[in-house]
């Protein structure tokens, strides 16, 4: 099919995320209407960065609208590692909680690593926890990490095929670069990882069938990176001159790609919405249901 016949979806991952937490929605009315409590999930935020404190809000009106719990506590910035250790400690032991995350990025100074790696690995929602990358790695059952989650979720939903398919992922961090590397190859797909040392990135992304760019290089993946018909994810956030923009030129891949997540309304509201699906599912295997 010659690309400019190509027609390309772009991806409304609001909407996706809506249709998700009505489903997320209904499981939990039926957990309360059985006489259980509503899952819970407890979130952490150290000092005041403003960014940390919007995405929280965001996370606990998510929460609210599906009847889930939810919990904020607030540490300073001059909190010393073993308080933050202590109070991920505190949240372990609580019964009444069923997810935590510590919202990332920590202020400097505090070790990102050994927190998360204090979570209890059954409550761990953000999948950071070595035992639950190890189970991903394994391809056991575990709490895998939100952002590889919704890609995964929005590849399914729009029936991109993956077995047999060429994928590339741009990025290789744990938080999303490995984990949804991991996931694409349990897929059957071929994966390509690709980072700062690439050689030939855009060769590389033109073969791609599935194109993930999880950098934060704005605009990054342009229209001649993109192989026609090809399913493109673009995970990046970068604030240029004030304005959001993605790793992907959106606009420039229209009439090449199959489909194209916006950096708007596109992987960010799936992330929170595999949060919600963590955190019910942590519920879900600490009251035995
Ligand atoms: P990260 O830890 O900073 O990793 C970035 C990756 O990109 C690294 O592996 C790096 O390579 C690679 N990279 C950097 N410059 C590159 C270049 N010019 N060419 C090729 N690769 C390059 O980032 P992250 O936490 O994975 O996040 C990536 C982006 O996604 C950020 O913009 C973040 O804000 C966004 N994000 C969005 C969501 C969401 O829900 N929408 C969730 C998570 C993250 P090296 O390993 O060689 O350094």
């Amino acid at each position: 099919m010659p690309p400019e016949s190509i027609s390309t979806t772009v991806v409304d991952g609001l909407a996706l995320a809506n249709e998700i937490r009505k489903e997320l929605g209904e499981a939990v009315g039926r957990h309360v209407s059985a006489g259980r409590r509503a899952p819970r999930l407890a979130v952490m935020l150290v000092g005041d960065d403003p960014a940390s404190a919007s995405y929280i809000k965001g996370k606990r009106r998510a929460c609210e609208r599906i009847g889930m719990d939810s919990t904020e506590q607030t540490l300073p910035a001059a909190a010393s590692q073993e308080d933050v250790i202590a109070a991920v400690e505190a949240l372990n032991a609580d019964e009444g909680v069923d997810g935590i995350l510590v919202q990332l990025p920590l202020p400097a100074g505090l070790d990102a690593n050994a927190i998360t790696g204090c979570v209890d690995p059954a409550k761990d929602v953000d999948g950071l926890h070595a035992m639950n990358a190890g189970r991903l790695l394994l391809g056991e059952p575990c709490l895998t990490a939100c952002t590889p989650l919704g890609i995964m979720e929005i590849l399914e939903r729009f029936e991109i095929p993956l077995e047999g398919a060429d994928a590339v992922v741009i990025g290789r961090s744990n938080i999303v670069g490995k984990p949804v590397s991991l996931l694409l190859q349990r897929a059957n797909a071929t994966v390509t990882m690709c980072h700062s040392r690439t050689r030939d990135l855009r060769e590389r992304c033109r073969a791609a069938d599935v194109l993930v760019a999880a950098v934060g290089v704005p605009l990054l993946v342009k229209r001649d990176w993109v192989k026609p018909g090809a399913a493109v994810i673009d995970v990046g956030v970068s604030v240029v001159d004030g304005v959001l923009t993605g790793d992907v030129d959106t606009a420039g891949v229209d009439g090449v790609a199959r489909i194209v997540t916006p950096h708007r309304r596109g992987v960010g509201p799936m992330t929170i919405t595999m949060l919600l699906r963590n955190t019910l599912t942590a519920y879900e295997s600490r009251i035995g249901t």
